[in-house]
């Protein structure tokens, strides 16, 4: 039976029938599942891998925006502040709402197959998925490394034309073994982009494949602000050779990044000192909580180069649940990787709340268990 709505347009009342959506729908966005991304209320939040330090100074900038004009098409200013801090030109930059935004632009402008180790981030699947693209998802190996011999084989038979590598990886916070990553890129020269995901690169002791750039025509830089204290402005960009910046930016939506992100990025990159006092902050706090985290019985927490911590615990769901009943929200990584939490890195306060909050939660779940 088909079912109806009613809506009230000015004075009176309309009943609609309601469409067989899925008639009409495209059959990979019908059985698409969307990224979970639901607000949950909690005291202390610490489930999405954000900073939890903002730049409440950078909004000063906001009064000199003309918010009646569209905004630089090519984030000028923006681009050539990043271009500086990283050593590189702008024409070898492009920016985005965001890198899942990114992501879209690259899977639309190359194609699939588009290949990714599992587990890590989800949305280079769920994109792929929504363009009518083929994802193939590689299991890592057990310590959460490439596993080099099922990349190769699956390279070999799927053809990929994008594979994208997160390193630091979400949600397993390990950097994959460069010797790997190189071996793929070399391998892959001419006929797969490789876009190593460098979205938590400011949290890890390696330096990251930038320096590489040069030497191989088919690597492709992504990094974001979102990390660093900027996650609601949606600012991520790609670093890569001309020619493929050229071809990703047909597709990029005209004014894809608004006028206030420009204004207030643009200003938050004067502030270096701060953003490294930042970061820094971060990891001395990833440090003290990942050895906190391994006196705990009951819990196993799995090394980490990122702003977060992956960690097992005897029962995911009870513990997780536990967690927001103290008011502390953090990942259940269920179907993801089975049997573990992941909590991001946050201040101080935040991570003291958290821990004496698991203490109790797991003391609990152990005396229930006995
Ligand atoms: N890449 C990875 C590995 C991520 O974990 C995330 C955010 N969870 C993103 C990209 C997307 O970041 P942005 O906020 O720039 O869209």
């Amino acid at each position: 039976m088909q079912s109806s709505f009613t809506v009230r347009i000015g004075e009176l009342w309309y009943n609609f029938l309601a469409m067989n959506v899925k008639k009409f729908v495209k059959p990979n966005i019908y059985s698409l599942k969307a990224y979970q991304a639901k607000e949950i209320p909690c005291r202390v939040k610490l489930d999405a891998n954000e900073s939890p330090y903002g730049f409440a100074d950078g909004y000063r900038v906001l009064k000199s925006v003309e918010t009646n004009r569209y905004p630089d098409p090519e984030a000028k200013t923006l681009k050539r502040l990043l271009a500086k801090e990283l050593g590189i030109r702008p024409v070898n930059i492009l920016q985005g709402n965001g890198s899942d935004e990114l992501i879209y632009c690259l899977i639309t402008a190359f194609g699939g197959p588009v290949l990714y180790p599992v587990p890590t981030f989800s949305m280079y699947g769920i994109i792929a998925q929504a363009l009518g693209e083929k994802g193939i998802g590689i299991s890592l190996e057990a310590d959460f490394d490439l596993d080099g011999n099922s990349m190769a084989v699956a390279i070999r038979r799927e053809k990929p034309k994008i594979i994208f590598l997160s390193s630091p990886n979400n949600p397993t916070g390990n950097c994959f073994s460069s010797e790997k990553m190189l071996q793929i890129i070399a391998s892959t020269s001419s006929k797969s982009l490789v876009i190593v995901d460098e979205a938590y690169q400011p949290f890890a002791s390696e330096k990251g494949f930038l320096p590489l750039l040069g030497d191989y025509g088919n690597l492709v830089i992504m990094r974001t602000l979102s990390k660093i204290g900027l996650a609601g402005l949606r600012v991520g960009f790609l670093i890569a050779s001309e020619e493929i910046i050229e071809q990703v930016n047909k597709v990029r939506l005209p004014f894809n990044l608004n006028a206030l992100s420009q204004a207030v990025a643009a200003e938050v990159m004067t502030h270096k000192a701060q953003l490294r006092q930042h970061i820094r902050a971060i990891v001395r706090e990833r440090e003290k909580l990942f050895a906190a985290l391994s006196n705990i019985e009951g819990v196993d927490p799995y090394p980490s180069e990122a702003n977060f911590i992956l960690f097992r615990v005897e029962d995911a769901e009870r513990i997780y649940e536990g967690l927001l009943g103290e008011g502390v929200l953090v990942r259940h990584m269920k179907g993801v990787v089975e049997g573990c939490l992941r909590v991001t890195i946050g201040t101080p306060e935040e991570n003291r709340i958290f821990l004496k909050a698991l203490k109790v939660v797991v003391r609990n779940d152990r005396k229930r268990v006995k």
